[in-house]
């Protein structure tokens, strides 16, 4: 038998030691490469626990945590409305390969926030959702080309990891090795907010788009919104040549507001509405479970329906379903966005504030529980300008701040996300912290 102490036994549990241990076996030591600090320098916090607002790691060191797992945790970790319907579920069994009453119940449950949906289904990650949201779009309108913006993520399905090239209508170069270029030879990427180069793609294209992909408000490049006339052309162009607008909710959706970010531009544009949604982190409250939907026409096009053929072994897993029903349920009560928003401004101002008193440039920006800021003078409206802020600052503030135990995302391009397990008190430390790193900042 070997001698080697079990790995739970192991004293030397640094977050370096782990880290070190954790690239012999796994690429970069981490299964999701922003995880590996590689923007900010340094190295990651493995994480042992987390309980509403804070997050311990391997050191025992208590962070403010402002990642959420990247959005999902909206009522902060360790809920124990969440955890009890979890562990009940789990009792119930794992997976059954088969339908189940509580599908129905999520799948209820969202489509009464979303009235352009008619009709969804449930996946297991963002990435399958959007993925599969681009066959449908394709299949239903028998055509091939697509639109994206540049800095919108969308997953990382091959059709859909691509960054434009500078100019008009520029057809994408893969972002990613292992790509090949006829793959993403119908994928037409054009910059953020932009009219002109939207008409511009329209007029060229207009007659063989399948569809229109965009994050209504960019949560991958920080923090950028969509301006309404951007927004109010995109739909009546969509509408005009016959193709799909296709919103990715996976961050917005039921945490800028219930009903998503398209809740807002209905309330803007009267009558707006997306011809397809796709949704994830917050409906899965930190379980694997994500989904797309649109009209009844639409979505049945799908398999065993349609001849647009999708499917998933793992997909509306009791478990996660069990999850994301209890988040939903917590979230849909009265007066819960409210307070989130009120958080979440209370932290961006705070911080707005605190910079310009120490005499750095900041700007910033919120929606329900999601937020983002700028080493700038002025808010982004596109990816070259949220590229081109201070990265230097940010790095620096980003270690400053993890030091005092206030975990920010560890890259600019990144956004932020506020619980309901945040409190005052946890908003004003996490500004007197910022205090101190601003005034050493200048
Ligand atoms: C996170 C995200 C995705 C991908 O979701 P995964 O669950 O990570 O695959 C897709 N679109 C947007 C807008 C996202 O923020």
């Amino acid at each position: 038998m070997s001698t080697d102490q079990s790995p739970f036994e192991r004293e030397n549990m640094t977050n370096a030691a782990l880290f070190e241990r954790a690239q012999r076996v796994i690429p970069g030591g981490v299964n999701s490469p922003v995880r590996a600090f590689r923007a900010v320098g340094g190295t990651p916090r493995f994480i042992a626990r987390a309980q509403g607002a804070y997050m311990w790691d391997a050191e025992g060191r208590r962070y403010i945590d402002y990642i959420g797992s990247w959005g999902p945790m909206i009522l902060g970790h360790g809920h124990p409305v969440v955890l009890d319907a979890v562990q009940r579920a789990a009792a119930d069994g794992l997976s059954f390969g088969a339908p189940t009453e509580r599908e129905i119940e999520l799948a209820e449950a969202i489509l009464a926030q979303v009235p352009s949906m008619e009709q969804l289904r449930l996946v297991s990650s963002g990435t399958e959702a959007g993925m599969s949201a681009l066959r449908l779009a394709r299949g239903a309108t028998g055509r091939a080309k697509i639109i994206k913006f540049e800095g919108c993520y969308h997953g990382h399905a091959d059709a859909l990891l691509v960054k434009a090239g500078s100019g008009l209508a520029t057809f994408g170069h893969p972002t990613s090795a292992g790509v090949p270029p006829e793959v993403v030879q119908h994928t037409i990427v054009l910059p953020y907010n932009d009219v002109a180069a939207l008409e511009a793609a329209f007029d060229a294209h207009g007659r063989e788009l399948a569809c229109v992909m965009i994050e209504p408000i960019a949560g991958n490049m920080n923090f950028v919104r969509a301006s309404l006339p951007f927004m109010a052309r995109l739909r009546e162009l969509c509408t005009l040549h016959g193709a799909l607008l296709v919103f990715d909710e996976v961050m917005t959706g039921f945490r800028v507001a219930l009903g998503g970010a398209q809740a807002l531009y209905a309330k803007a544009l009267p009558g707006f509405k997306p011809d397809m949604s796709v949704f994830g982190k917050v409906i899965g409250g930190g379980m694997p479970l994500a989904a797309f939907g649109g009209t009844r026409a639409v979505m049945g096009q799908l398999a065993p329906l349609g001849p647009v053929y999708q499917a998933g072994t793992l997909s509306g897993n009791p478990v996660a379903t069990a999850c994301g029903l209890a988040t939903l349920r917590e979230i849909t009560k009265p007066g819960f966005f409210e307070a989130l928003s009120q958080r979440t401004r209370a932290l961006v101002d705070g911080l707005v504030r605190e910079a310009h008193a120490a005499g750095v440039p900041l700007v910033g920006d919120s929606e329900g529980g999601m937020f983002g800021f700028f080493f700038a003078d002025r808010l982004p409206r596109d990816y070259g300008v949220v590229m081109a802020t201070d990265k230097e600052r940010f790095n620096r503030f980003f270690h400053a701040m993890l030091e005092r135990g206030v975990y920010f995302a560890p890259a600019l391009y990144e956004a932020g996300f506020v619980s309901a397990a945040h409190t005052a008190a946890d908003v004003d430390a996490t500004l007197s912290a910022a205090r101190e790193v601003f005034a050493a900042l200048k």
